[in-house]
């Protein structure tokens, strides 16, 4: 099967999330809020340029009334970007909570989320933070009526990279607030499925599509914008992978466009995350680069409708 449909989805996690993941102390007061200040606009524009709608995954504590961010996603929304559920508070062990704890960051962002859309009001789309999906989560989410969860990142590789950057931080004394999710789900299917409500890494009738973030076949290296930016060898490579599967669901983060210098990002971050070595322009021009190539190889649409349509095929 070749390449024919891709979303692009860009989680706006703060910078509190890299301090958190790294074991560092609280973010400089300026910088609270950089990622939808400075980086969600750099988005903004790429698309538009592109002529792509986007899905934002929104975390809801960032877009309260009076917050820099909010009227940006407002305007996000006008612009026909569709506004995503990556809960309220972006708790790294969201999956790990009881069904009443993740229904409560749920309904808190929904909430949010339903003041800032244009047109028909949520729930539909969900990302979980840490990319780990439960039953009691899947449960929740069936039963607020989202339509898709897109929160499975089925890669082995970068599993195994993250249980040693979380073992070398345990041995200097250090702890992050990441978790480490279940191994089984690095197994389970990389491309459009119904999950088993008490299993979701294995394919079953729940009444959500889920939407795994992409890898590529076989070797099921990361095709995200952590790499996908970071080297134009490294991009030749999964670029290439991926066209031999249906659907692309390209996953960014905010902080992919960010600038360490021009932004002012603390020394001891910019340290331990080598995509924030890299300078804006060039990661820019690979931004443009990537998109472009999901433009000649397939229809780019938001993951609502991509989940709309596969759902279809999946039923
Ligand atoms: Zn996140």
């Amino acid at each position: 099967m070749k390449l024919s449909l891709a979303s692009v989805s860009v989680d706006l996690d703060p910078l509190r999330c890299y301090h958190h993941i790294h074991g560092l102390g609280p973010v400089p007061e300026q910088l609270t809020e950089v990622v939808l200040q400075r980086a969600l606009p750099r988005f903004l524009e790429v698309f538009d340029r592109l002529g792509i709608q986007a899905t934002l995954f929104v975390v809801g504590a960032d877009a309260l009334d009076g917050m820099a961010g909010r009227p940006l996603l407002r305007e996000s929304a006008r612009l026909g970007h569709e506004l995503g559920n990556h809960s309220f508070g972006h708790p790294y062990e969201l999956s790990r909570l009881t069904e009443s704890e993740i229904e409560h960051e749920l309904l808190a962002c929904e909430q949010i989320l339903d003041e800032l859309r244009v047109g028909t009001p949520g729930p539909c789309g969900f990302r979980a933070p840490g990319y780990e999906l439960s039953p009691q989560l899947l449960a929740v989410l069936s039963r607020l009526g989202f339509r898709y969860d897109s929160s499975v990142f089925p890669c082995p590789p970068y599993y195994l990279a993250k249980l040693l950057v979380l073992a070398k931080l345990r041995l200097s004394g250090q702890r992050s607030g990441s978790i480490i999710g279940s191994p089984w789900q690095q197994l389970g299917p990389s491309q459009p499925y119904r999950p088993a409500l008490a299993a979701p890494s294995r394919r079953g009738t729940a009444p959500i599509v889920e939407l795994p973030v992409a890898v590529t076949p076989w070797l099921r290296l990361p095709a995200i914008g952590t790499f996908l930016l970071l080297s134009p060898t490294l991009r030749q490579v999964l670029l290439h992978g991926m066209t031999a599967q249906p659907f692309f669901n390209l996953e960014l983060h905010g902080i992919d466009l960010i600038d360490a210098k021009q932004d002012g990002i603390p020394a001891e971050l910019v340290a331990r995350q080598p995509d924030l070595q890299v300078p804006l322009w060039q990661k820019q021009a690979a931004l443009v680069e990537v998109l472009r190539f999901l433009r000649d190889h397939a229809q780019v649409v938001p993951l609502a409708v991509a989940a709309q349509r596969l759902g279809q095929l999946l039923a």
